[in-house]
């Protein structure tokens, strides 16, 4: 693959390397931002409040060092290094926060956040974590609190006119998206996985119109991209919740191997399906943050046998590593991390039935643990490519 970079991607290393660097600049114009916390929080619905949604994240090479005062040290080694950036100031920036009710230790920290980082504007987000019937209606009447409160804290009505704009404008977005995956799909993808992340990460702290262009900008360069090698990479698919940095990409992608798909909270589990147009645009946005967002803090039983929920859960995966000739799977978990920790053996065995190798690892994350690991990904992707020979 050529090296060089054209504008979109050389945009991609500002906002990734200074994540909210935009949003900053933007707050100096008069727009406002608001914060959340994973992939379960309805951003349609901060957009249509005319909020520019800023997902949280942490920075594995900033270490821990004011957060173990107020923070539980069980929580997952993510939310505690995310917390620790936003007490060093690194969210100064936001009104708000949204905190859905996901795993225990997102839900935990709800108070631990309010009280520790004062920021005018908090919601606790009730997110059920059944998809039924009587759910959905829940969630519905959560989501219309939702927007109930952010009425309030603007001073003003949001309309459904301003919410079905709002789900235009992400539909489009996560189309796009999908259009960008593509690219990885070639023998030579046309993408790199170390790109793909920093492109992923980047979007998260910008507008939703402006994300879509910069996305339709970077396919276009991309096109133009030639083949540099006839040699076919090892082809890995990433599975896990939110790895938004690019240590573990440079780790596997150093070996040769390249990463072509993801199944992580931060990239293609946000992005492979759409919200339906419905009358009433809640109703939509509730289905799809129930139904169709592929987390493991829903439980999503319809009664059937063991394999037929194996399939519900993780069928996804098969149709991934199909589209996009996966060869191996890299399972990553953080410490502390029940809701994918539990799922470990059952993705495992899921994966190993389509006969694809799978690693599973877990994380701290932190740099210092990456060198950890990179000995034993090292091994287990050279095992494979010596396979192949
Ligand atoms: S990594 Fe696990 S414990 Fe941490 S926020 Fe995500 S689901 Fe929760």
């Amino acid at each position: 693959m050529e090296t060089a970079n054209g504008n979109g991607l050389i945009l991609i290393e500002t906002y990734y390397g200074d994540y909210g660097y935009r949003a900053r600049a933007l707050k100096q114009t008069g727009k406002r931002m608001m914060g959340y916390i994973s992939a379960a929080v309805p951003v349609e619905i901060m957009h249509a409040a005319g909020f520019i949604p800023v997902r949280i994240k942490g920075d594995p090479k900033e270490t821990v060092t004011k957060a173990y005062g107020s923070m539980e040290t069980l929580v997952c080694p993510f939310l505690l290094n995310a917390y620790n950036l936003a007490l060093k100031g690194k969210y100064d920036y936001l009104e708000g926060i949204v905190i859905p009710h996901t795993c225990d230790s997102v839900c935990r920290t709800y108070d631990v956040w309010k009280r520790n980082f004062p920021l005018p504007y908090y919601h606790f987000l009730n997110v059920p974590h059944l998809d039924s019937a009587p759910s959905q209606e829940f969630f519905k009447e959560i989501l219309k609190t939702f927007v109930k409160s952010l009425e309030q804290f603007i001073g003003k009505e949001i309309s459904g006119q301003d919410l079905a704009n709002a789900v235009l404008a992400y539909n489009d977005f996560r189309k796009t998206m999908r259009e960008l995956y593509d690219l990885r799909k070639p023998d030579q993808p046309l993408i790199s996985g170390i790109e793909m992340m920093k492109t992923l990460v980047a979007v998260k702290a910008l507008p939703v119109d402006e994300s879509t262009a910069l996305i339709r900008q970077i396919i276009n360069e991309a096109k133009g991209r030639k083949a540099s090698s006839p040699q076919k990479p090892l082809r890995v698919m990433l599975v896990s919740d939110q790895i938004d940095d690019t240590a573990l990409i440079e780790i596997i992608e150093n070996t040769g191997a390249q990463v072509v798909m993801d199944d992580i909270s931060v990239g293609s589990k946000l992005y492979f399906a759409d919200i339906e147009a419905t009358s009433d645009p809640i109703d939509g946005i509730a289905e799809y943050y129930l139904k169709k967002v592929n987390l493991p803090t829903f439980y999503r039983d319809k009664g059937g046998s063991y394999d037929e929920n194996l399939e519900l859960r993780f069928g996804h995966l098969k149709r991934f590593i199909s589209e996009f000739n996966v060869d191996a799977v890299i399972l990553l978990v953080y410490k502390n991390c029940d809701p994918y920790g539990f799922e470990v053996p059952a993705t495992i065995s899921y994966i190993e039935s389509l006969s694809k190798p799978v690693f599973y690892v877990e994380d701290e994350y932190s740099s210092s643990s990456s060198s950890a690991i990179k000995t034993r990904i090292e091994a287990f992707l050279e095992m494979l490519t010596q396979e192949r020979r």
